[in-house]
């Protein structure tokens, strides 16, 4: 399957790529569905089922708001995000339901979406929809929200096949070792690389101006983080920090990046807060390549872009296209779903291609770079996801600080050296795979395990 960077950097909301933006993605889809079949009007009753993850964190996730705002017709990239809680209020006060928002039908909470305590094969992360009309089932189908925002339909899933693309990339790689390879056969760059893949999809211009407003979306997302204050949403009462942090590194002023490393790092931590704490708050975000670990990748860049006074538009639209490349490897090869293969796969991904997007930008070659993101995602292996209250909070905002630090770390130790190392890139990403099978249910996306159960002392 040929996967774009468009794919791997979507313009969505908080807090979950997989069990928010799949999700409502997942609802509109089907009706969508309904439009086109002409079955919509005929619709008396909807009913959401939630399976396996999707149930078990789902109301921490707000995987049940995502769905019923995608029953409303509403999609992640679209929605106002400000606008979900006075709707929802409406919806509960009212018990109408405007599906496709054009058909209003009763709708029970209780009744017409359930969390269930079971799972289907496929995925860890299932759903499905039922449409009823006077006289019974009109339509029904199941969705698997597979990570970083992707859904696949149940008859895609069970088939086996994985979904084919039309498009014929000119340097097609499923591995870092073939990336490598087309990269010194054609003598590249893997950003140069990238673009020339992207171009299979777009022109030029669309790509840059494209790449250039996931960064706008993500800047925008660390100015919210850094203004708003108070308590996060969902009743752990964890306080925002992101804003008061601002306010005492403006006080000691703009760092030194090379004398003052801590201080340098304290920044790349205040905008990874800034923007989880912002994911935590459902606000507006761009998956990278998930919403859990969003504030790596963003952090990183910002902190590039901050205090580097040579750095310009085109670092940005280099350092995505290089960071999507070592994504595409972890989503093809492992997985960037915290419920199939814990942290690893979410923050030990965006870690990793941190870690290769700086690199690229700081003149890396193929080779550097693949060691940083080999580094990056090495020192994530066996990383468990464990949510307190299946909350995208604690430990997920300080979590994504401390892999921003580790990806700058990453790219600094390769770039000290040759590009030869002992573990490959493409062997650790199969370790995560393996690892993540080998790992317990209860440390993958369901709130069962880790901190999750141990927070509360005795
Ligand atoms: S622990 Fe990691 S994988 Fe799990 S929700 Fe938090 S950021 Fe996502």
């Amino acid at each position: 399957m040929a996967i774009s960077v468009f794919d791997l950097f979507k313009v969505g909301i908080g807090p979950s790529s997989s069990h928010t933006v799949g999700p409502m993605r997942a609802a509109a889809t089907f009706v969508q569905g309904l439009t086109d079949q002409q079955l919509l009007d005929e619709t008396r009753r909807v009913e959401v089922r939630l399976y396996g993850s999707l149930s078990a964190t789902g109301v921490g996730h707000a995987t049940d708001r995502a769905c019923v705002m995608g029953l409303m017709g509403e999609w992640p990239d679209s929605i106002d995000p400000t606008s979900i809680g006075p709707r929802i209020q409406q919806l509960r006060e009212s018990g109408q339901l405007l599906l496709a928002g054009r058909n209003s039908i009763a709708f029970n909470w209780l009744h017409d979406l359930l969390l269930l305590d079971e799972s289907l094969p496929y995925h860890p992360n299932a759903m499905s929809l039922h449409a009823y009309g006077e006289n019974g089932l009109l339509s029904e189908q199941t969705y698997y929200s597979v990570g970083g925002g992707f859904i696949i339909e149940a008859a895609e899933a069970e088939s086996g096949i994985a979904p084919t693309s039309e498009v014929q990339l000119p340097y097609d790689f499923s591995s870092a070792v073939e990336l490598l390879a087309l990269c010194n056969k054609h003598g590249l760059r893997v950003s140069e690389l990238m673009m020339a893949n992207e171009r299979a999809w777009r022109s030029d211009a669309e790509i840059r101006s494209g790449l250039l407003h996931i960064w706008s979306v993500m800047r925008e997302c660390v100015e919210q983080g850094l203004r708003h204050e108070g308590i996060l949403p969902g009743g752990l009462d964890v306080p925002r920090r992101a804003a008061k942090l601002h306010r005492s590194l403006l006080e000691i002023g703009k760092p030194n990046v090379i004398t003052s490393t801590l201080s340098a790092m304290e920044w790349v931590n205040l905008f990874a807060l800034a923007v989880n704490e912002e994911n935590a708050a459902g606000g507006r975000m761009v998956t990278a390549p998930t919403n859990g670990a969003a504030g790596i990748i963003p952090a990183v860049l910002h902190y590039y872009m901050k205090f580097n006074p040579d750095a310009s538009d085109d670092d940005v639209v280099n350092f995505f296209l290089a960071a999507a490349a070592v994504g595409i490897l972890c989503k093809k090869n492992a997985s960037i779903s915290g419920a199939e293969v814990g942290c690893q796969g979410e923050v030990g991904s965006a870690c990793a291609m941190a870690a290769a997007g700086l690199a690229d930008i700081l003149g890396a070659s193929p080779e550097q770079l693949e060691n940083a993101a080999e580094i990056g995602l090495e020192h994530n292996l066996g990383l468990t996801c464990d949510p307190v209250g299946g909350l995208v909070q604690v430990p997920c905002i300080e979590r994504n600080a401390i892999a921003a630090v580790k990806a700058i770390n990453a790219t600094q130790m390769a770039l000290r050296g040759d590009g030869k190392h002992f573990i490959s890139l493409d062997r650790v990403i199969r370790t995560m795979r393996d690892t993540g099978a080998d790992m317990h249910d209860k440390y993958k996306e369901t709130s069962r395990g880790g901190l999750a159960v141990s927070w509360v002392e005795c």
